[in-house]
């Protein structure tokens, strides 16, 4: 079962999609991880797609589509995946649909529902680790990250304000989640599951993984 993850910016989407895949061993498509890989390489497309994740604005359909459906046509097949991040408008979500389809694959929508105070406010005070990229909340008080990676040592990265983190950035986010997200979320109305994302994450975490375990 594969499941496309919904939620404002600040919904605490992308770490709830790691506890969630890891859970139910899930591979993780990370929409917004992936373009920012791109926009580091050496290429006129990666400083177009630069720019554009920077003034918060959405990269054009055709880059995102090419990504996914290579991520798609690399992974063991047997393995279900969480999309974190896409789709974020109809269009998206129709190509999307298409290539699951395409693949056979069956799948489920989570919304972690947030106001838009919370997301404002959770997005203009948080930071992530410049190495692992892991978010911390306003009330994390270190300055360096403190994940134990896989060989038993602590990340230790600089703890800094994402580049587009800024708040002109997050308003035209929030807008673009509010005008094309939620129409692309209406189409997944027979197959999503609401979570309430207002409470801590370590709650909604729990939540959230007690409420899918009888579908997965
Ligand atoms: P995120 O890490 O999910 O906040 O995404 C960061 C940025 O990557 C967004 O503000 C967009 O510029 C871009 N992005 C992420 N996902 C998509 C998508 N599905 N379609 C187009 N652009 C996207």
């Amino acid at each position: 079962m594969d499941l496309i993850f919904f939620g404002m910016q600040g919904a605490g989407k992308g770490t709830l999609g790691k506890a969630v895949a890891q859970e139910f061993n899930l591979e993780i498509f990370e929409t917004g991880g992936e373009l920012r890989k791109l926009a580091n390489e050496d290429s006129e497309l990666a400083k177009k797609v630069k720019s554009i994740i920077e003034a918060g604005h959405l990269v054009p359909n055709e880059v995102v589509m090419e990504i996914v459906e290579n991520f798609m046509e690399n992974i063991n097949s047997e393995k279900g995946i969480l999309f974190d991040g896409i789709p974020r408008k109809v269009v998206q979500a129709e190509s999307l649909n298409k290539l699951l389809s395409k693949h056979s694959r069956e799948y489920k929508a989570v919304l972690i529902n947030i106001s838009e105070e919370t997301a404002l406010e959770r997005l203009t005070t948080r930071r992530i680790c410049k190495k692992c990229k892991h978010v911390y909340p306003s009330d994390f008080n270190g300055e360096h990250c403190t994940v134990i990676q896989e060989n038993g040592e602590k990340c230790n990265g600089e703890l800094i304000t994402r580049s587009d983190d800024n708040i002109q950035s997050i308003k035209n986010r929030i807008d673009a989640f509010k005008n094309e997200t939620i129409p692309a979320i209406e189409l997944y109305s027979d197959k999503l599951i609401k979570i309430d994302g207002e409470p801590s994450i370590s709650e909604v975490r729990e939540i959230t993984i007690e409420t899918l375990k009888p579908i997965m």
